[in-house]
């Protein structure tokens, strides 16, 4: 059997939008967006993590045009207390302690900390890394990316998740029918979500407590939308790389979610499954 992971649910930071632009018939009141990331813990690799969510690099990152456009556009906000190196130290880990980082898309307030964690491989899904270079700097930064943020050492420590072995996914996963076997022990599969950017991962794997754990970024913004079926709107969707392909992903997690009660599925800026799975997970 493959091992089972701890999972602690960390909120880094978050950006405020009005809720009628991240689903369709939503208020038109500004909601909080949480920037979600997972602090996993395997029992012979260690801490990993899953998305970095904000940091004060974002902050440098965004200090000057165009790049400061993005902080305009997208208030964003990181109390004392929230920085993931500070909640690691809550969890007894420091930055060093992490070798492997796995990363949903690149996707400023997915990766602003991408560079606190000096001995991390990092796993990329191939298409993403791709999307990001083919990008100009404002074409770039259209598409929600800051190139700055990644490290120097960025190609010496990227793993790119297609290189890992292919598995075929359960039957409850369906329409998601492969996915990648990310530490070569069954632990932990990298799931293909594309459309949102080209190259979305998710991750599913099995809690020390016996959940099954989804993560799925950005292939919705909330779960209720998600049950509600509630699609981003069309303003929101010009951030997508893909809008056709984001819709089919949206509707096969509607499937797997009606299918899989007992799942745990988790969006990486969903306000209502932070509170509930903050204090669960803590
Ligand atoms: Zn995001």
């Amino acid at each position: 059997m493959s091992a089972e992971i701890g999972f602690r649910l960390l909120k880094v930071g978050h950006c405020s939008h009005p809720e009628c632009i991240a689903q369709r018939g939503g208020r038109f009141a500004a909601v909080p967006f949480p920037a979600l990331a997972c602090l996993l813990i395997h029992p012979r690799h260690g801490p990993m993590l899953f998305d970095t969510g904000y940091s004060d690099a974002f902050f440098t990152a965004t200090k000057r045009f165009p790049e400061h456009l993005y902080r305009l556009v997208t208030p964003v906000s990181l109390n004392p207390g929230e920085s993931l190196a500070t909640q690691l130290g809550l969890h007894g880990f420091t930055p060093d302690d992490i070798k492997h980082l796995f990363v949903s898309h690149l996707h400023a307030d997915h990766i602003a900390g991408i560079g606190d964690y000096p001995r991390a491989k990092i796993f990329v899904m191939r298409a993403e890394v791709e999307a990001m270079r083919r990008a100009s700097r404002i074409g770039g930064l259209r598409r929600g990316y800051l190139r700055m943020l990644l490290p120097d050492r960025f190609d010496m420590t990227l793993t790119y998740v297609d290189d890992c072995p292919r598995v075929v996914l359960p039957d409850s996963m369906r329409p998601f029918r492969y996915g990648f076997d990310l530490l070569g022990d069954g632990s932990l599969t990298g799931v293909p979500l594309p459309g949102h950017t080209a190259g979305q991962l998710g991750l599913l794997f099995k809690t020390t407590e016996a959940r099954t754990v989804f993560l799925v970024a950005d292939a919705c913004w909330s779960l209720d939308a998600l049950r509600r079926d509630r699609a981003p709107t069309w303003i929101a969707s010009q951030l997508f790389a893909d809008k056709r392909e984001y819709l089919s992903t949206f509707a096969g997690l509607r499937q797997v979610l009606a299918r899989q009660e007992s799942l745990m599925m988790v969006p990486s800026h969903c306000e209502s499954t932070w509170k509930q799975l903050s204090d669960e997970t803590r």
